[in-house]
């Protein structure tokens, strides 16, 4: 792995960016691996569909907690269809597919070449799916 990627990684993945509640989500979504243990519950702030605050909870290897970071990091401000956009992006660049523009996401792309830690990086991504597919909670009160 290029060391730069990997210096991001034990950065984000010891020290995770955007980490802790968010009381005033509107929407979250877990997400577990229990391949690697781990264990990650993800909280968007969503608001004209615009992603305005994201923050995850759990715990997990340095890959998982440095991808869910990055990510983090990477979708506030940006629309529910440019973070599906981003997903599909990433879903490339960790199936071997090099994906230009994703910044320091790109540190990750070192790991599609260990396919067991592929889930430990995705595992926040799916959480993402999974929780804007949910309609927002705080309409459905
Ligand atoms: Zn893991």
């Amino acid at each position: 792995m290029h060391d730069l990627y990997q210096e991001l990684i034990i950065d984000h993945g010891t020290h995770p960016r955007r980490f802790g509640p968010l009381p005033e989500h509107t929407h979250h979504e877990r997400g577990h691996n229990p391949l690697c243990g781990d264990d990650l519950t993800l909280y968007l702030k969503v608001e004209d569909g615009v992603i305005e605050k994201v923050r995850f909870e759990g715990s997990g290897c340095a890959i998982s907690m440095a991808s869910a970071s990055l990510m983090a990091e990477r979708l506030e401000g940006l629309s529910v269809d440019e973070a599906k956009k981003l997903f599909e992006k990433v879903h490339s660049l960790l199936s071997g597919t090099p994906v230009e523009g994703l910044g320091k996401i790109e540190a990750l792309s070192g790991v599609c070449k260990y396919p067991m830690r592929v889930k430990c990086a995705t595992l926040s991504w799916h959480a993402l799916m999974g929780a804007l597919e949910q309609s927002s909670e705080a309409t459905e009160k």
